[in-house]
């Protein structure tokens, strides 16, 4: 008997067979083995999940509710991630190649929390101001203005951490009352579409949450320009966010964009090296570095350079690579064969331009490596800011060392990128540190420590990283439109006012 699992899309509540009759495989990246299949849907899913999402919209089923009620169901969401946790992150890393030591603790936490963070901090954002105050040209007037949902909601999220930025979107959308289709990565949608049938039992009524599977060339594309989506929300490379931002120009559509990165890390001349070892390498090895904000541009006072990365690699010689599902694994395989090959292009590319190879470099092979998508940390040193592999974001465990004289030319040179995710500084001098964290041009700067996201903090891109922010108060502030309502409150203020400013009834 088969052991591969059949997913549906998840359509109006109701596990939905794809129009095509098409299927797709997710395979697990240790293995190389089909583990499920999803349909491959089309232009007709998206139609039909869209219309899904406007209907329930429109009945006022969701939208109509109380903040508070929409808060208990992200709270009773919350409870049944929790209580779900061993199989939703068991399939997390299953198809993503994320450790399993990490899905059961990080990203269960982080999915969970921010469902618990949003239901709170929803009921505390203001929904209704008002005011008083009339101009004295005018009559008495109230004036209030609300907070109201946007309507319908996309979200395409990519392969990296399928979980947690699905919620990123999901959770802010449904507090604020919209209804939402998500799109996931075509390797990793199997846990999504187990976070919709979450919600749906958690209560959230059907058609509020859907979710289509299919290519991101054709579903995705056919998804972002569709005139019945009001606000989009991608997260993803660079150079799609680039197209989504001009399809959705045309209906002029809300969007949030978490892009690509490259980010630095500057060692200044005080660091402890010890932690800065750990800083560099927790930047650029966590999930393979297959995180957009990953730490892959690390400036280090030329005096210093050696020592760091000895002990870098001491470091890396301890380490477990293996597969994702055991407990003792550290690094897991990367996510796909296809961005395997994209990382050891750019290695070879690195190599040409003359960057010295000081660790790693190569495809692992042999052994329980033989059938997976494996590659060994890598580090490049002596590297300078304009080259290939400094430049464009890899998503790989591949590090890039630039030696630097002077910390005003390492400022200069972090900020030299078309990128402005991450940024770090390591230092025992704390008001340096932060001096020069204000100096660096990116959404996040971490100071000795990396990758520490937070529901309830703000996190997204400068510069080409992106636009918006995800995460706490921010994201339901993207997720809601602000309507004012004025009203005269005296029987003759509209013949006043008509007097005044065009001069009939005289
Ligand atoms: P990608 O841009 O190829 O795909 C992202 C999503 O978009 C997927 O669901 C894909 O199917 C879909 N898609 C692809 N082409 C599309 C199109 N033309 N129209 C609409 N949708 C389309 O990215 P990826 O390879 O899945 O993920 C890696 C990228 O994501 C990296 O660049 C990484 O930096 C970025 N990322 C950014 C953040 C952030 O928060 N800033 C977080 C994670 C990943």
């Amino acid at each position: 008997m088969s052991n591969i699992m059949e997913y549906q899309m998840f359509i109006d509540g109701q596990w939905t067979p794809g129009l095509t009759g098409e299927r797709m495989e997710v395979i697990n990246p240790a293995t190389g083995e089909v583990v499920a299949t999803v349909p491959r849907g089309g232009r007709e899913d998206v139609d039909r999940a869209l219309a899904s999402a406007r209907a329930s919209f429109e009945s006022g089923v969701w939208a109509g509710k109380s903040i508070e009620e929409r808060a208990q169901v992200l709270i009773n969401a919350a409870m049944m991630v929790v209580a779900n946790k061993e199989r939703l992150a068991y399939l997390e890393s299953l198809t993503s190649g994320a450790t399993i030591r990490r899905t059961t603790t990080v990203d269960i936490a982080e999915v969970a929390g921010t469902l618990l963070l949003i239901a709170m901090i929803v009921k505390e954002l203001p929904q209704v101001e008002h005011t008083f105050f009339s101009p004295p040209w005018v009559a008495p007037m109230h004036s209030f203005w609300k907070r109201e949902p946007i309507g319908v909601c996309a979200g395409i999220t990519p392969w990296n951490f399928p979980l947690i930025l699905a919620m990123y979107k999901i959770a802010p959308a449904l507090a604020m009352g919209n209804s939402i289709v998500m799109k996931p990565a075509s390797i990793t949608p199997v846990t999504t579409l187990e976070l919709a049938k979450i919600l749906t039992d958690a209560g959230v009524p059907p058609g509020v949450i859907n979710v289509v599977t299919g290519p991101g060339s054709s579903m995705g594309n056919y998804l972002a320009g569709h005139p019945e989506v009001d606000k989009i929300a991608f997260t993803g490379s660079t150079e799609v966010g680039r197209q989504i931002a001009h399809q959705a120009a045309d209906t002029i559509k809300r969007v949030t964009l978490e892009l690509g990165g490259k980010s630095p890390i500057i060692v200044l001349d005080d660091a402890d090296m010890e932690v800065a070892a750990n800083m560099c390498l927790l930047g650029f090895l966590f999930h393979s570095g297959q995180v957009c904000e990953s730490g892959t541009r690390l400036f280090v006072p030329r005096c210093l350079q050696e020592e760091l990365v000895d002990r870098m690699i001491q470091k890396i010689k301890k380490m477990v690579i293996g597969n994702q599902l055991d407990m003792e694994t550290d690094m897991g395989p990367i996510a796909s064969q296809e961005q395997l090959n994209t990382i050891i292009r750019y290695v070879q590319i690195g190599k040409e331009e003359g960057a010295e190879l000081a660790y790693g470099g190569r495809r692992l092979t042999e052994g329980i490596y033989e059938k997976g998508f494996f590659f060994e940390p890598t580090i490049f040193i002596n590297c300078h800011n304009q080259m290939t592999q400094v430049r464009e974001e890899i998503f790989g465990p591949v590090q890039c060392v630039i030696p630097y004289d002077d910390v005003d030319e390492a400022i200069a040179m972090a900020n030299d990128s078309i990128y402005g995710l991450g940024g770090g500084i390591c230092s025992t001098n704390v008001g340096r540190a932060q001096q020069l964290a204000n100096r660096l041009r990116t959404g996040t700067v971490w100071i000795n420590t990396w990758h520490v996201l937070r529901p309830d903090a703000p996190f997204g891109g400068y510069k080409q990283s992106g636009y918006g922010r995800e995460c706490c108060y921010h994201s339901l502030l993207a997720y809601s439109e602000v309507k004012h309502i004025c009203q005269d409150l005296t029987p003759d203020g509209s013949d006043k006012l008509l007097n005044l400013l065009i001069g009939l009834n005289r």
